[in-house]
């Protein structure tokens, strides 16, 4: 597999550093508010790598964390008369909402910053003997001029980097490129017990700190969107690689920007759509599917019209996988036929493309367009009477590209499926029995439980209408 090293700003072979095993860590969401659609995007789309990489046979560590205390969230908490850690507790509980109906499962680990106070403590007093980082005031800063390679990732200097910063005149910094590993605790915020005094972590060391405890101190990827690269993930690699001695990651990926009429979809900008309202109007899963049809470092742009495009996108393809429950029940009795066989010799064509295209630097777009040639040539080859072993193999490898991507996980209806296959066996009782009458009122009731029947060769089809 070939993946994009924003650091060498290449695509570069993926080797791990232990052969079957893959570590990375991507950087979560700080959870003061709902996610928004933009916050959606690495999630999906690093959900997505990690199947992948599963797929290919790697056993994946995936830490994904919560940043669960920053002003954001002491501010909230403020607002609303709660503590940060409630306003911590609601929203992570709503980020999982979110992520599940999303499709999007579980990281191997989701740390939190205040759990891991130990751990970040532990690693500013390190970058402080050191001597990367003093201490001024009960706050500690990192000395970011005696780290040489600050800026590699952002492919700039220090100076540049100075050029295009704020200086404040207030400063207690040495310099004003120092970054706050740790802040002095302010009257009314949460803080912690340190060697400096009461405080709490800045925001780029928690990184640093939980990536090395739950994925040691050297990781093969690390990921989050474009906007992390400086200076968070600047940062990161400034703190990790001084205290650790060696190098941090091995492969950067970032993805692109998420945008509404042009502009970075932003909670700071106003200008964002939650993933709850977005999904409330097109449901999750044609979310994750727009998200997909693109490449993940390409720009994208939220509109109505790409949403509906994805929502008919996904109809065809749960239409070809309901056809094919449909054919598993009713389809012909006994072993495929020859002509099925010449069909499923091409599926391992339609694999390997799918395969080419997500080892190229996860093109996702390109993988859903070999799904749907799939898909073409599936509903062809079941028109007439398949039989039902055959069904089997194409939704089976249907639902293994599906999987990939994580599409195609609404769950059936079983209460609804119960009712409706119900109906429809006492309609045709009643049709065999001449009951007309009574059969075409069981239809009307079907109607309006919004379902349609189809009389076909091979028995009675229903759709949600
Ligand atoms: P934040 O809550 O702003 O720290 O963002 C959490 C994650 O979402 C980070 O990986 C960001 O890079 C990413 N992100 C935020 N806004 C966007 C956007 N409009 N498009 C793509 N990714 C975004
Ligand atoms: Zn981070």
């Amino acid at each position: 597999m070939k993946v994009f090293n924003s650091m060498t700003r290449k695509k570069e072979e993926f080797v791990p550093i232990k052969p079957g095993e893959v570590k990375m860590y991507c950087c979560g969401p700080t959870v003061y508010n709902y996610i928004h659609v933009g916050n959606a995007r690495p999630i999906i789309l690093f959900d997505v790598l990690r199947r992948y990489l599963e797929y290919r046979g790697y056993q994946v560590t995936f830490a994904q964390n919560f940043t669960d205390v920053d002003d954001k969230i002491i501010k909230r908490a403020n607002a609303e008369g709660k503590t940060a850690a409630e306003i911590a507790e609601t929203y992570i509980k709503e980020y999982f909402t979110d992520a599940h109906g999303l499709g999007v499962r579980d990281a191997t680990i989701h740390p939190k910053a205040t759990e891991n106070m130990d751990a970040i403590i532990a690693m500013v007093q390190v970058l402080v003997e050191k001597g990367y980082a003093y201490e001024k005031n009960g706050d500690v800063y990192y000395r970011t001029r005696k780290f040489p390679r600050y800026g590699c990732l952002s492919g700039q200097s220090i100076e540049d980097l100075e050029a295009g910063a704020r200086i404040d005149v207030n400063d207690v910094k040495e310099d004003p490129m120092d970054f706050a590993l740790w802040k002095a605790a302010k009257p009314g915020e949460p803080y912690w017990n340190s060697p400096w005094g009461n405080g709490r972590p800045g925001w780029h060391i928690e990184c640093s700190a939980m990536s090395g405890r739950y994925l040691g101190k050297t990781i093969d990827i690390h990921c989050g969107g474009q906007d992390l690269q400086f200076p968070h993930h600047e940062n990161e690699i400034a703190q990790s690689e001084a205290a650790n001695g060696c190098k941090f990651v091995n492969y950067w990926m970032h993805n692109g920007f998420l945008n509404i009429d042009n502009c970075k979809m932003s909670k700071s900008q106003g200008n964002f759509c939650t993933v709850r309202d977005a999904a409330a109007v097109y449901g999750y899963e044609p979310i994750r599917f727009f998200m997909l049809s693109a490449h993940y470092r390409s720009p994208i742009n939220y509109s109505r019209e790409s949403l509906e495009q994805a929502q008919a996108a996904l109809a065809r393809l749960y239409s070809a996988a309901e056809n094919l429950d449909f054919l598993i029940k009713n389809g012909a009795e006994g072993g495929i036929t020859e002509a099925e066989t010449a069909v499923t010799a091409t599926f391992d064509g339609y694999r390997q493309r799918f395969d080419d295209a997500m080892d190229d630097d996860l093109n996702t777009a390109d993988a859903i367009g070999v799904l749907f040639e799939l898909v073409r040539a599936v509903n062809t080859a079941v028109e007439g009477k398949p039989t039902r072993a055959f069904a089997e193999i194409c939704k089976k490898m249907m639902l293994e590209l599906t999987d990939v991507l994580g599409l195609l996980y609404r769950k059936q209806d079983c209460d609804l499926d119960c009712r409706v296959e119900a109906l429809i066996q006492e309609r045709q009782t009643a049709r065999k029995a001449k009951k007309f009458a009574e059969a075409d009122r069981i239809r009307e009731e079907l109607k309006g439980m919004g379902i349609e029947l189809m009389d076909t060769p091979m028995g009675v089809k229903w759709k949600k209408i």
